[in-house]
Protein backbone atom coordinates (compact mmCIF):
# COMPACT_ATOMS: atom_id res chain seq x y z
CA UNK A 1 0.00 0.00 0.00
CA UNK A 2 2.96 2.57 0.95
CA UNK A 3 4.38 1.27 -2.50
CA UNK A 4 1.62 2.12 -4.15
CA UNK A 5 0.96 5.68 -2.73
CA UNK A 6 4.92 5.88 -3.34
CA UNK A 7 4.12 5.48 -6.92
CA UNK A 8 1.02 7.74 -7.38
CA UNK A 9 3.27 10.63 -6.14
CA UNK A 10 6.11 9.93 -8.35
CA UNK A 11 3.95 9.34 -11.60
CA UNK A 12 1.94 12.69 -10.55
CA UNK A 13 5.34 14.09 -11.12
CA UNK A 14 6.76 12.75 -13.98
CA UNK A 15 3.83 13.35 -16.18
CA UNK A 16 3.48 16.92 -14.72
CA UNK A 17 0.08 16.21 -12.77
CA UNK A 18 1.29 17.52 -9.43
CA UNK A 19 4.64 19.41 -8.32
CA UNK A 20 5.69 20.23 -4.65
CA UNK A 21 5.15 24.21 -4.04
CA UNK A 22 8.41 26.22 -4.54
CA UNK A 23 10.50 22.86 -4.90
CA UNK A 24 13.60 25.06 -6.06
CA UNK A 25 13.48 26.29 -2.21
CA UNK A 26 12.80 22.96 -1.06
CA UNK A 27 9.01 22.95 -0.83
CA UNK A 28 6.87 24.10 1.27
CA UNK A 29 5.06 21.83 3.28
CA UNK A 30 1.10 20.36 2.57
CA UNK A 31 1.61 23.17 -0.45
CA UNK A 32 1.61 21.77 -4.01
CA UNK A 33 0.97 23.05 -7.48
CA UNK A 34 -0.81 21.70 -10.19
CA UNK A 35 1.29 21.10 -12.99
CA UNK A 36 0.12 21.23 -17.11
CA UNK A 37 -1.74 17.83 -17.16
CA UNK A 38 -2.57 18.29 -13.22
CA UNK A 39 -4.90 21.85 -13.82
CA UNK A 40 -6.18 20.03 -16.77
CA UNK A 41 -7.71 17.40 -15.02
CA UNK A 42 -8.29 19.81 -11.70
CA UNK A 43 -10.15 21.67 -14.08
CA UNK A 44 -12.23 18.96 -16.04
CA UNK A 45 -13.43 17.03 -12.32
CA UNK A 46 -14.46 20.82 -11.24
CA UNK A 47 -16.62 21.15 -14.57
CA UNK A 48 -18.01 18.13 -13.84
CA UNK A 49 -19.32 18.78 -10.66
CA UNK A 50 -20.48 22.23 -12.12
CA UNK A 51 -22.62 20.65 -14.39
CA UNK A 52 -24.47 18.04 -12.32
CA UNK A 53 -24.89 20.99 -10.35
CA UNK A 54 -25.18 24.21 -12.04
CA UNK A 55 -26.39 23.39 -15.02
CA UNK A 56 -28.64 20.50 -14.82
CA UNK A 57 -30.63 21.82 -11.67
CA UNK A 58 -33.26 24.61 -12.36
CA UNK A 59 -33.44 25.36 -8.51
CA UNK A 60 -29.51 25.40 -8.11
CA UNK A 61 -27.63 28.55 -9.08
CA UNK A 62 -23.68 29.14 -8.82
CA UNK A 63 -21.60 32.06 -7.29
CA UNK A 64 -18.15 33.01 -6.56
CA UNK A 65 -17.58 34.76 -3.45
CA UNK A 66 -13.89 36.45 -2.42
CA UNK A 67 -11.71 34.84 -0.49
CA UNK A 68 -11.85 37.53 2.29
CA UNK A 69 -14.72 38.50 4.31
CA UNK A 70 -15.27 40.30 7.16
CA UNK A 71 -13.53 39.03 10.19
CA UNK A 72 -17.05 38.92 12.39
CA UNK A 73 -18.10 36.10 9.52
CA UNK A 74 -15.46 33.61 11.53
CA UNK A 75 -17.43 34.97 14.91
CA UNK A 76 -20.81 33.79 13.60
CA UNK A 77 -19.65 30.56 11.90
CA UNK A 78 -18.22 29.68 15.34
CA UNK A 79 -14.82 29.37 14.00
CA UNK A 80 -13.32 31.89 15.93
CA UNK A 81 -13.96 29.78 19.22
CA UNK A 82 -14.22 26.32 17.74
CA UNK A 83 -12.19 25.40 14.84
CA UNK A 84 -9.71 23.60 16.42
CA UNK A 85 -7.52 20.71 16.12
CA UNK A 86 -6.33 18.83 19.42
CA UNK A 87 -2.65 18.63 19.38
CA UNK A 88 0.09 16.67 21.19
CA UNK A 89 4.22 17.23 21.07
CA UNK A 90 6.52 14.07 21.76
CA UNK A 91 8.54 16.16 24.11
CA UNK A 92 12.04 13.68 22.65
CA UNK A 93 11.75 13.99 18.93
CA UNK A 94 9.63 17.39 19.51
CA UNK A 95 7.50 16.99 16.58
CA UNK A 96 3.95 17.94 16.45
CA UNK A 97 0.56 15.61 15.64
CA UNK A 98 -3.24 15.60 15.62
CA UNK A 99 -3.92 13.37 19.00
CA UNK A 100 -7.03 12.57 17.43
CA UNK A 101 -5.14 11.32 13.40
CA UNK A 102 -2.55 9.32 16.12
CA UNK A 103 -5.54 7.33 17.98
CA UNK A 104 -7.36 7.10 14.25
CA UNK A 105 -3.97 5.43 13.10
CA UNK A 106 -3.99 2.89 15.69
CA UNK A 107 -7.19 2.12 15.04
CA UNK A 108 -6.39 1.47 11.10
CA UNK A 109 -3.52 -0.70 12.40
CA UNK A 110 -5.92 -3.17 14.38
CA UNK A 111 -8.08 -3.26 11.57
CA UNK A 112 -5.49 -4.18 9.06
CA UNK A 113 -4.69 -6.96 11.68
CA UNK A 114 -8.86 -8.09 11.40
CA UNK A 115 -7.95 -7.81 7.45
CA UNK A 116 -4.98 -10.00 8.07
CA UNK A 117 -7.21 -12.55 10.08
CA UNK A 118 -9.95 -12.91 7.77
CA UNK A 119 -7.23 -13.60 4.43
CA UNK A 120 -5.57 -16.28 6.79
CA UNK A 121 -8.67 -17.79 7.26
CA UNK A 122 -9.89 -17.03 4.12
CA UNK A 123 -7.54 -19.32 2.63
CA UNK A 124 -7.63 -21.68 5.13
CA UNK A 125 -11.36 -22.42 4.63
CA UNK A 126 -11.24 -21.55 0.86
CA UNK A 127 -14.66 -22.19 -0.84
CA UNK A 128 -16.39 -22.64 2.64
CA UNK A 129 -15.19 -19.48 3.93
CA UNK A 130 -18.28 -16.86 5.22
CA UNK A 131 -16.09 -13.47 6.21
CA UNK A 132 -19.81 -12.42 7.75
CA UNK A 133 -19.45 -14.90 10.29
CA UNK A 134 -15.88 -15.07 11.06
CA UNK A 135 -16.36 -11.57 11.51
CA UNK A 136 -18.88 -11.90 13.83
CA UNK A 137 -17.61 -14.97 15.37
CA UNK A 138 -13.98 -15.46 15.88
CA UNK A 139 -13.04 -14.60 19.25
CA UNK A 140 -9.90 -12.76 18.34
CA UNK A 141 -11.16 -10.72 15.62
CA UNK A 142 -14.73 -9.78 18.04
CA UNK A 143 -11.59 -8.91 20.57
CA UNK A 144 -9.92 -6.25 17.89
CA UNK A 145 -13.51 -5.02 16.88
CA UNK A 146 -14.61 -3.96 20.12
CA UNK A 147 -11.26 -2.77 21.15
CA UNK A 148 -11.80 -0.61 17.93
CA UNK A 149 -15.10 0.78 19.08
CA UNK A 150 -14.67 1.29 22.29
CA UNK A 151 -11.19 3.44 21.57
CA UNK A 152 -13.11 5.67 18.74
CA UNK A 153 -16.08 6.40 21.51
CA UNK A 154 -13.68 7.44 24.25
CA UNK A 155 -11.49 9.74 22.13
CA UNK A 156 -15.13 11.16 20.57
CA UNK A 157 -17.02 11.22 24.27
CA UNK A 158 -13.64 13.34 25.38
CA UNK A 159 -13.18 15.69 22.42
CA UNK A 160 -16.83 16.33 22.64
CA UNK A 161 -16.53 17.66 26.44
CA UNK A 162 -13.39 19.42 25.61
CA UNK A 163 -12.09 16.72 28.42
CA UNK A 164 -8.12 17.14 26.51
CA UNK A 165 -6.38 15.09 29.70
CA UNK A 166 -8.26 12.15 28.83
CA UNK A 167 -7.29 12.51 25.46
CA UNK A 168 -3.85 12.15 26.18
CA UNK A 169 -4.44 9.98 29.18
CA UNK A 170 -6.17 7.49 26.05
CA UNK A 171 -2.30 8.01 24.11
CA UNK A 172 -0.99 6.94 27.23
CA UNK A 173 -2.92 4.07 28.07
CA UNK A 174 -2.76 2.83 24.28
CA UNK A 175 0.95 2.86 24.59
CA UNK A 176 1.24 5.03 21.03
CA UNK A 177 4.41 5.91 20.10
CA UNK A 178 5.76 8.57 18.14
CA UNK A 179 5.39 7.32 14.10
CA UNK A 180 8.58 8.30 13.56
CA UNK A 181 10.81 7.85 16.80
CA UNK A 182 8.95 5.16 18.54
CA UNK A 183 9.15 7.84 21.58
CA UNK A 184 6.69 7.80 24.07
CA UNK A 185 6.96 10.65 25.87
CA UNK A 186 4.29 13.07 25.17
CA UNK A 187 3.42 16.82 25.98
CA UNK A 188 -0.39 17.89 27.06
CA UNK A 189 -2.85 18.28 24.99
CA UNK A 190 -3.51 21.67 23.22
CA UNK A 191 -6.90 22.97 21.10
CA UNK A 192 -4.65 24.85 17.86
CA UNK A 193 -7.03 26.99 15.99
CA UNK A 194 -6.66 26.13 12.19
CA UNK A 195 -7.52 29.58 10.53
CA UNK A 196 -4.85 31.33 8.45
CA UNK A 197 -4.54 34.83 10.13
CA UNK A 198 -3.94 38.46 8.15
CA UNK A 199 -4.02 42.17 7.56
CA UNK A 200 -5.82 44.40 5.27
CA UNK A 201 -4.63 48.21 4.49
CA UNK A 202 -1.43 49.43 5.08
CA UNK A 203 -1.16 51.99 8.26
CA UNK A 204 -0.55 49.85 11.45
CA UNK A 205 -3.33 51.96 13.36
CA UNK A 206 -6.06 51.20 10.72
CA UNK A 207 -5.38 47.72 9.69
CA UNK A 208 -8.12 45.02 9.92
CA UNK A 209 -7.20 41.74 11.48
CA UNK A 210 -8.79 39.54 8.69
CA UNK A 211 -8.35 35.13 8.05
CA UNK A 212 -8.39 33.59 4.77
CA UNK A 213 -11.27 31.51 4.87
CA UNK A 214 -11.05 28.05 6.18
CA UNK A 215 -14.39 27.03 3.86
CA UNK A 216 -16.66 28.87 0.81
CA UNK A 217 -19.78 28.14 2.81
CA UNK A 218 -20.24 31.42 4.88
CA UNK A 219 -19.57 32.93 1.09
CA UNK A 220 -22.67 31.37 0.38
CA UNK A 221 -24.79 32.56 3.28
CA UNK A 222 -23.55 36.02 3.60
CA UNK A 223 -25.18 36.25 0.15
CA UNK A 224 -28.27 33.91 0.71
CA UNK A 225 -30.76 36.65 0.88
CA UNK A 226 -29.65 38.41 -1.86
CA UNK A 227 -29.09 35.71 -4.57
CA UNK A 228 -32.16 34.34 -3.80
CA UNK A 229 -33.86 37.89 -4.79
CA UNK A 230 -31.95 38.39 -7.90
CA UNK A 231 -32.54 34.65 -8.95
CA UNK A 232 -36.11 34.49 -8.00
CA UNK A 233 -35.46 31.45 -6.55
CA UNK A 234 -38.14 29.65 -4.28
CA UNK A 235 -37.48 27.47 -1.71
CA UNK A 236 -36.32 24.35 -1.71
CA UNK A 237 -33.43 25.65 -4.01
CA UNK A 238 -29.32 25.89 -3.86
CA UNK A 239 -26.27 27.96 -3.91
CA UNK A 240 -22.92 26.01 -5.29
CA UNK A 241 -19.72 27.48 -5.35
CA UNK A 242 -15.78 26.49 -6.23
CA UNK A 243 -13.22 28.18 -4.42
CA UNK A 244 -10.16 28.19 -2.31
CA UNK A 245 -9.60 27.54 1.32
CA UNK A 246 -7.16 27.82 3.79
CA UNK A 247 -6.14 26.25 6.87
CA UNK A 248 -3.24 25.47 9.36
CA UNK A 249 -3.03 21.71 9.22
CA UNK A 250 -1.25 19.99 11.53
CA UNK A 251 -0.78 16.63 10.07
CA UNK A 252 1.01 17.81 6.77
CA UNK A 253 1.15 14.77 5.12
CA UNK A 254 -0.45 12.37 2.51
CA UNK A 255 0.19 14.38 -0.17
CA UNK A 256 -2.48 16.16 -1.83
CA UNK A 257 -5.05 14.79 0.72
CA UNK A 258 -4.39 17.20 3.63
CA UNK A 259 -3.42 20.31 2.35
CA UNK A 260 -2.94 24.00 4.08
CA UNK A 261 -4.54 25.90 0.59
CA UNK A 262 -6.97 23.40 -1.29
CA UNK A 263 -10.13 23.93 -3.21
CA UNK A 264 -13.55 22.91 -2.16
CA UNK A 265 -16.41 22.23 -4.20
CA UNK A 266 -19.72 23.52 -1.67
CA UNK A 267 -23.59 23.66 -2.28
CA UNK A 268 -25.98 24.70 0.39
CA UNK A 269 -29.74 24.39 0.06
CA UNK A 270 -32.37 25.90 1.67
CA UNK A 271 -35.23 24.10 2.53
CA UNK A 272 -38.60 24.31 4.81
CA UNK A 273 -37.61 23.10 8.28
CA UNK A 274 -38.75 20.36 9.03
CA UNK A 275 -37.91 18.65 5.72
CA UNK A 276 -34.04 18.48 6.45
CA UNK A 277 -34.83 14.37 7.17
CA UNK A 278 -35.88 13.50 3.58
CA UNK A 279 -33.21 16.28 1.85
CA UNK A 280 -30.95 14.59 4.16
CA UNK A 281 -31.54 11.38 2.34
CA UNK A 282 -31.69 12.89 -0.93
CA UNK A 283 -28.77 14.43 -1.20
CA UNK A 284 -26.94 11.24 -0.18
CA UNK A 285 -28.28 9.45 -2.85
CA UNK A 286 -27.82 11.93 -5.63
CA UNK A 287 -24.05 12.90 -4.26
CA UNK A 288 -23.16 8.95 -4.51
CA UNK A 289 -24.74 8.39 -7.77
CA UNK A 290 -22.37 11.35 -8.99
CA UNK A 291 -19.58 9.68 -7.85
CA UNK A 292 -20.68 6.38 -9.35
CA UNK A 293 -21.27 7.90 -12.60
CA UNK A 294 -17.51 8.30 -13.18
CA UNK A 295 -17.27 4.10 -13.27
CA UNK A 296 -14.53 3.88 -10.70
CA UNK A 297 -15.99 0.96 -8.90
CA UNK A 298 -18.61 0.57 -6.39
CA UNK A 299 -16.63 -0.83 -3.65
CA UNK A 300 -14.23 1.54 -3.94
CA UNK A 301 -17.15 3.74 -1.49
CA UNK A 302 -19.20 3.65 1.62
CA UNK A 303 -20.92 5.74 3.91
CA UNK A 304 -19.82 6.68 6.95
CA UNK A 305 -22.80 8.42 9.41
CA UNK A 306 -21.31 10.77 12.16
CA UNK A 307 -22.32 9.80 15.65
CA UNK A 308 -20.22 12.90 17.21
CA UNK A 309 -21.59 15.37 15.53
CA UNK A 310 -20.25 19.66 14.89
CA UNK A 311 -22.03 22.33 16.55
CA UNK A 312 -23.85 23.33 13.18
CA UNK A 313 -25.19 19.90 12.28
CA UNK A 314 -28.19 17.63 12.91
CA UNK A 315 -27.13 14.94 11.13
CA UNK A 316 -24.14 14.01 8.87
CA UNK A 317 -22.34 11.17 7.10
CA UNK A 318 -19.28 11.17 5.12
CA UNK A 319 -18.76 9.30 1.74
CA UNK A 320 -15.32 7.52 2.07
CA UNK A 321 -12.98 6.63 -0.66
CA UNK A 322 -10.56 3.76 -0.77
CA UNK A 323 -7.20 6.13 -1.21
CA UNK A 324 -4.19 4.18 -1.38
CA UNK A 325 -3.83 4.23 2.49
CA UNK A 326 -7.31 3.12 3.19
CA UNK A 327 -10.67 4.61 3.31
CA UNK A 328 -10.91 7.94 3.89
CA UNK A 329 -13.71 10.91 3.83
CA UNK A 330 -13.72 12.06 0.61
CA UNK A 331 -16.88 14.05 0.74
CA UNK A 332 -19.26 15.32 3.68
CA UNK A 333 -23.06 15.94 3.14
CA UNK A 334 -24.46 17.74 6.26
CA UNK A 335 -27.66 18.77 7.52
CA UNK A 336 -26.87 22.02 9.35
CA UNK A 337 -30.48 23.62 10.28
CA UNK A 338 -30.60 27.19 10.56
CA UNK A 339 -27.35 27.53 12.72
CA UNK A 340 -25.49 29.64 10.29
CA UNK A 341 -28.41 31.84 9.20
CA UNK A 342 -29.78 32.32 12.44
CA UNK A 343 -25.85 33.38 13.68
CA UNK A 344 -25.66 35.68 11.05
CA UNK A 345 -28.79 37.58 11.69
CA UNK A 346 -27.36 37.73 15.06
CA UNK A 347 -24.29 38.85 14.38
CA UNK A 348 -25.02 41.49 11.70
CA UNK A 349 -28.09 42.49 12.67
CA UNK A 350 -29.84 41.79 9.27
CA UNK A 351 -32.85 39.42 8.65
CA UNK A 352 -32.23 36.80 6.28
CA UNK A 353 -35.57 35.15 6.33
CA UNK A 354 -37.39 33.91 3.37
CA UNK A 355 -41.18 34.69 2.45
CA UNK A 356 -43.06 31.62 1.72
CA UNK A 357 -45.72 32.56 -0.53
CA UNK A 358 -47.67 29.36 -0.40
CA UNK A 359 -47.53 29.53 3.70
CA UNK A 360 -48.01 33.24 3.66
CA UNK A 361 -45.06 33.67 6.68
CA UNK A 362 -40.94 34.71 7.29
CA UNK A 363 -38.70 31.61 8.24
CA UNK A 364 -35.11 31.02 8.06
CA UNK A 365 -34.47 28.61 6.27
CA UNK A 366 -32.97 25.30 6.87
CA UNK A 367 -29.66 24.16 5.08
CA UNK A 368 -28.62 21.15 3.44
CA UNK A 369 -24.89 20.61 2.85
CA UNK A 370 -22.65 18.72 0.29
CA UNK A 371 -18.99 19.61 0.40
CA UNK A 372 -16.37 17.87 -1.06
CA UNK A 373 -12.74 18.59 -1.53
CA UNK A 374 -11.35 19.12 -5.46
CA UNK A 375 -8.01 17.98 -4.61
CA UNK A 376 -9.36 14.97 -2.49
CA UNK A 377 -11.36 13.90 -5.76
CA UNK A 378 -8.34 14.65 -7.50
CA UNK A 379 -6.42 11.92 -5.72
CA UNK A 380 -9.18 9.53 -5.70
CA UNK A 381 -9.41 9.93 -9.45
CA UNK A 382 -5.75 9.62 -9.95
CA UNK A 383 -4.68 7.26 -7.51
CA UNK A 384 -7.46 4.73 -8.18
CA UNK A 385 -6.77 5.10 -12.19
CA UNK A 386 -2.91 4.14 -11.73
CA UNK A 387 -2.64 0.50 -12.63
CA UNK A 388 -0.11 -1.71 -14.24
CA UNK A 389 -1.00 -4.28 -16.62
CA UNK A 390 0.85 -7.37 -17.62
CA UNK A 391 0.19 -8.00 -21.27
CA UNK A 392 0.28 -10.97 -23.02
CA UNK A 393 4.28 -10.66 -24.36
CA UNK A 394 5.17 -10.92 -20.92
CA UNK A 395 5.91 -7.41 -20.54
CA UNK A 396 4.31 -4.86 -18.22
CA UNK A 397 2.48 -1.34 -18.44
CA UNK A 398 1.77 1.57 -16.61
CA UNK A 399 -1.64 2.91 -17.56
CA UNK A 400 -3.61 5.45 -15.98
CA UNK A 401 -7.15 4.51 -16.48
CA UNK A 402 -8.90 8.31 -16.47
CA UNK A 403 -12.46 8.63 -16.83
CA UNK A 404 -12.08 9.80 -20.58
CA UNK A 405 -14.26 12.49 -19.62
CA UNK A 406 -11.99 13.66 -16.98
CA UNK A 407 -8.87 13.17 -18.81
CA UNK A 408 -6.36 16.02 -19.71
CA UNK A 409 -5.45 15.32 -23.02
CA UNK A 410 -8.01 13.83 -24.93
CA UNK A 411 -6.46 12.11 -28.33
CA UNK A 412 -2.92 12.37 -29.26
CA UNK A 413 -1.75 12.75 -33.24
CA UNK A 414 1.07 10.62 -34.33
CA UNK A 415 2.49 10.37 -37.53
CA UNK A 416 4.30 7.20 -37.96
CA UNK A 417 7.36 8.25 -39.59
CA UNK A 418 8.88 11.99 -39.77
CA UNK A 419 8.56 12.26 -43.30
CA UNK A 420 6.65 11.72 -46.53
CA UNK A 421 4.20 14.13 -45.27
CA UNK A 422 3.05 12.23 -42.96
CA UNK A 423 3.31 15.16 -39.83
CA UNK A 424 1.64 17.54 -42.20
CA UNK A 425 -1.61 15.21 -42.08
CA UNK A 426 -1.08 14.72 -38.50
CA UNK A 427 -0.86 18.31 -38.02
CA UNK A 428 -3.79 18.89 -39.99
CA UNK A 429 -5.91 16.62 -37.85
CA UNK A 430 -4.92 18.49 -34.64
CA UNK A 431 -6.07 21.76 -36.19
CA UNK A 432 -9.37 20.59 -36.86
CA UNK A 433 -9.84 18.13 -33.57
CA UNK A 434 -8.51 21.09 -31.30
CA UNK A 435 -12.15 23.36 -31.36
CA UNK A 436 -13.46 20.28 -29.67
CA UNK A 437 -10.88 18.76 -27.39
CA UNK A 438 -7.38 18.94 -26.02
CA UNK A 439 -5.23 17.53 -28.37
CA UNK A 440 -1.62 17.29 -28.71
CA UNK A 441 0.70 16.43 -31.35
CA UNK A 442 3.78 13.95 -31.27
CA UNK A 443 6.38 13.02 -33.55
CA UNK A 444 9.66 12.03 -31.26
CA UNK A 445 10.22 8.13 -31.06
CA UNK A 446 8.86 5.28 -32.17
CA UNK A 447 5.04 4.36 -32.27
CA UNK A 448 5.40 1.97 -29.85
CA UNK A 449 6.88 4.19 -27.25
CA UNK A 450 4.15 7.14 -28.06
CA UNK A 451 1.47 5.17 -27.10
CA UNK A 452 3.13 3.82 -23.73
CA UNK A 453 3.99 7.44 -23.10
CA UNK A 454 0.22 8.56 -23.82
CA UNK A 455 -1.25 5.47 -21.95
CA UNK A 456 0.95 6.48 -18.73
CA UNK A 457 -0.48 9.88 -19.65
CA UNK A 458 -4.39 8.95 -19.52
CA UNK A 459 -4.53 9.95 -23.10
CA UNK A 460 -7.88 7.90 -23.80
CA UNK A 461 -7.13 7.65 -27.70
CA UNK A 462 -4.05 7.90 -30.22
CA UNK A 463 -4.22 8.73 -33.49
CA UNK A 464 -1.94 7.27 -36.35
CA UNK A 465 -1.50 9.06 -39.48
CA UNK A 466 0.67 6.43 -42.13
CA UNK A 467 0.80 5.82 -45.58
CA UNK A 468 -2.19 4.59 -46.43
CA UNK A 469 -4.03 7.71 -45.11
CA UNK A 470 -2.29 9.30 -47.76
CA UNK A 471 -4.94 7.30 -50.47
CA UNK A 472 -7.98 6.53 -48.84
CA UNK A 473 -8.01 9.29 -45.79
CA UNK A 474 -8.28 7.12 -43.29
CA UNK A 475 -6.32 6.84 -39.57
CA UNK A 476 -6.02 3.95 -36.80
CA UNK A 477 -7.39 4.74 -33.78
CA UNK A 478 -6.04 3.38 -30.70
CA UNK A 479 -7.79 2.81 -27.31
CA UNK A 480 -6.00 3.36 -24.50
CA UNK A 481 -7.54 0.69 -21.91
CA UNK A 482 -8.25 -1.85 -24.03
CA UNK A 483 -5.35 -1.35 -26.64
CA UNK A 484 -7.67 -2.64 -29.77
CA UNK A 485 -6.90 -0.31 -33.02
CA UNK A 486 -9.19 0.41 -35.31
CA UNK A 487 -8.98 2.35 -38.74
CA UNK A 488 -11.81 4.47 -39.64
CA UNK A 489 -12.03 8.00 -41.64
CA UNK A 490 -10.12 10.74 -40.38
CA UNK A 491 -13.87 12.99 -40.98
CA UNK A 492 -15.60 10.76 -38.77
CA UNK A 493 -12.69 11.22 -35.66
CA UNK A 494 -14.30 13.89 -33.81
CA UNK A 495 -17.61 11.89 -33.44
CA UNK A 496 -15.90 8.73 -32.23
CA UNK A 497 -13.82 10.71 -29.60
CA UNK A 498 -16.88 12.83 -28.64
CA UNK A 499 -19.05 9.81 -27.70
CA UNK A 500 -16.55 8.67 -25.57
CA UNK A 501 -15.57 12.02 -23.74
CA UNK A 502 -18.80 13.39 -23.45
CA UNK A 503 -21.06 13.40 -20.27
P1 LIG B 1 -10.99 16.10 7.77
O1 LIG B 1 -11.77 15.41 8.87
O2 LIG B 1 -10.37 15.15 6.78
O3 LIG B 1 -10.05 17.15 8.27
P2 LIG B 1 -13.19 17.85 7.59
O4 LIG B 1 -14.27 16.99 8.15
O5 LIG B 1 -12.57 18.91 8.40
O6 LIG B 1 -12.06 16.92 6.93
P3 LIG B 1 -14.93 19.51 6.04
O7 LIG B 1 -14.70 20.70 6.88
O8 LIG B 1 -16.24 18.82 6.14
O9 LIG B 1 -13.74 18.47 6.24
O10 LIG B 1 -14.62 19.89 4.52
C1 LIG B 1 -15.29 19.31 3.43
C2 LIG B 1 -14.35 18.63 2.47
O11 LIG B 1 -13.23 19.46 2.17
C3 LIG B 1 -13.72 17.34 3.01
O12 LIG B 1 -14.59 16.27 2.79
C4 LIG B 1 -12.47 17.23 2.19
O13 LIG B 1 -12.73 16.60 0.94
C5 LIG B 1 -12.09 18.66 1.93
N1 LIG B 1 -10.98 19.06 2.81
C6 LIG B 1 -11.06 19.46 4.10
N2 LIG B 1 -9.85 19.77 4.58
C7 LIG B 1 -8.97 19.57 3.58
C8 LIG B 1 -7.56 19.73 3.44
N3 LIG B 1 -6.81 20.18 4.44
N4 LIG B 1 -6.98 19.42 2.25
C9 LIG B 1 -7.74 18.98 1.21
N5 LIG B 1 -9.06 18.82 1.28
C10 LIG B 1 -9.69 19.12 2.44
Amino acid sequence: QDDKFKKVISHAKEYGYVFQSSEIYDGLSAVYDYAQNGAELKKNIRDYWWKAMVQMNENIVGIDAAIFMHPTTWKASGHVDAFNDPLIDNKDSKKRYRADVLIEDYCAKIEAKIDKEVSKAAKRFGDAFNQEEFLATNGRVVGYQEKIKSTLSRMGKSLENEDLADVKALIEELEIADPLTGSKNWTDVKQFNLMFGTKLGASADTAMDLYLRPETAQGIFVNFLNVQKTSRQKIPFGIAQTGKAFRNEIVARQFIFRMREFEQMEMQFFIKPGTQKEWYEHWKEHRMKWHLSLGMGKDNYRFHDHEKLAHYADAAADIEFKFPFGFKELEGIHSRTDFDLKAHEEFSGKKLQYFDHEENKSYTPYVLETSIGLDRMFLAVFSNSLQEEELENGTTRTVLKLPSVLAPVKAAILPLVKKDGLPEIAKQIVEELKWDFNVVYDEKDAVGRRYRRQDANGTPFCITVDHDTKDDNTVTIRHRDSMEQQRVKIEDLRAIIKQEVDV
